[in-house]
């Protein structure tokens, strides 16, 4: 059977080109970077190098605020909870948003128990933080505002740059969750503003268990791993030297086809999003229409449940997803759809189609072609639903 994958912001393929980089430092060049000899210098080499292309990607002047970590979600909790030690007598207040990934949210309630507030900005009905709410959030007790730049259930894209002056100039620390926005649109942190920013390699066609954060010099920061002397002594263990590379190579790759990939990824997302919006009734684009990842498609489908129309696709060989795969397995509605006030019974038809650089127009096609049917027959079995 055909099989279509159609889930590329719960994870992506390896590109062969990342593999191709990586596998020499699992087999011959398997020095520890910390090393004194050839075998330590040939791997400090190749670990610098991706880090010296990854910070110029990211518009970082010195790469040496960048920071090799174990993935986005490890990034997330090394910004947040660090900060939050580091600035503890300065103020104990946090703000963040309803919608963001688990890393930060759960990070953000377990720091609740240790008695910081934090508070979570509601969102509108496209998924966008309300910008006057987050003025009058900040107060003189506030040490850290933690926002995405881009969803990963709805794809919506914040303003960085206007959080950034709001925020700037009252001795809080700003840091960003740009783990989906990676590879898909630009990230400048000079332009954006930012104070911390983290990214994570296997949502761009990297490794998985490696990712970094983005630390502009001068940032309050306490370390939470200890160890060694690694990563400036601020992240401690033995650096994960085949993922850096692969991490490194995949920017490479972003760097040279993402304005082409993205042209393409938004003219086939928009293609699948009329091919549904024109064979089937009753559905809504969950996200902002404009201010939208080019990959990301959430659709909302009335009178249905999101998990049955995944099943579905799964056994006709598509894979998509419902929204976050860390949710997934809970009946309880997405929190981001619930944050946009999306009511519950909608909430729950929500599909999340994702699409990557390997996805063909036949594919989309396809979909179009498989999806009424489904729709149609598991509306028939809604008691909701009368034609
Ligand atoms: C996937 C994801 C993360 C977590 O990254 P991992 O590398 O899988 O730990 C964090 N934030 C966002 C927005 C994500 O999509």
């Amino acid at each position: 059977m055909k099989r279509i994958y159609l889930d590329h912001n719960a994870t992506t393929p390896v590109d062969p080109a990342v593999l191709e980089a990586m596998m020499p430092f699992f087999r011959e060049q398997f020095g520890n970077a910390s090393s004194v000899h050839e075998f330590g210098r040939v791997t400090r080499m190749a670990v610098d190098r991706a880090r010296d292309s990854i910070a110029k990607f990211l518009g970082i002047s010195s790469a040496s605020e960048l920071v090799f970590t174990s993935g986005g979600t490890e990034s997330d909790n090394f910004a947040v909870l660090g900060v939050a030690k580091a600035l503890r007598d300065k103020g104990q207040h946090i703000v963040t948003s309803a919608i963001e990934h688990s890393a930060i949210l759960n990070t953000c309630k377990f720091l609740e128990k240790e008695g910081y507030k934090v508070t979570y900005l509601k969102v509108d009905e496209h998924g966008l933080v309300d910008l006057d709410e987050l003025r009058d959030s900040l107060t003189g007790d506030t040490i850290l505002v933690s926002i995405m730049l881009a969803n990963n259930e709805i794809g919506t894209i914040q303003p960085i740059e206007e959080i950034a002056r709001m925020v700037k100039g009252k001795g809080i620390a700003f840091h960003v969750d740009a783990v989906q926005a990676i590879g898909k649109i630009p990230v400048d942190v000079k332009k954006l503003g930012v104070d911390l920013l983290s990214l994570s390699g296997h949502k761009f066609h990297g490794p998985k268990g490696v990712g970094a954060i983005y630390i502009r010099k001068g940032t309050a920061i306490t370390t939470y791993q200890h160890g060694g002397h690694q990563e400036r002594n601020r992240r401690a263990g033995t650096e994960n030297v085949p993922g850096i590379v692969g991490m490194g190579k995949a920017v490479d790759l972003a760097r040279e086809h993402m304005a082409a990939e993205s042209a393409r990824m938004t003219a086939l997302r928009d293609r699948l999003h009329r091919g549904i919006a024109n064979t089937i009734k009753y559905v809504r684009l969950n996200g902002h229409p404009e201010l939208r990842l080019p990959n990301t498609l959430n659709i909302g489908f009335k009178f249905v449940e999101g998990e049955s129309i995944l099943l579905n696709l799964d056994m006709e060989g598509i894979a998509a997803s419902t929204g976050s795969a860390c949710t997934s397995g809970s009946l309880e509605p997405s929190h981001v759809l619930t944050a946009m006030a999306v009511d519950a019974a909608d909430a729950q038809g929500s599909i999340r189609f994702s699409l990557g650089k390997d996805n063909t127009e036949e594919e989309i096609d396809y979909v179009i072609g498989i999806l009424p049917p489904i729709i149609e027959r598991l509306r028939k079995m809604s008691p909701l639903y009368n034609g």
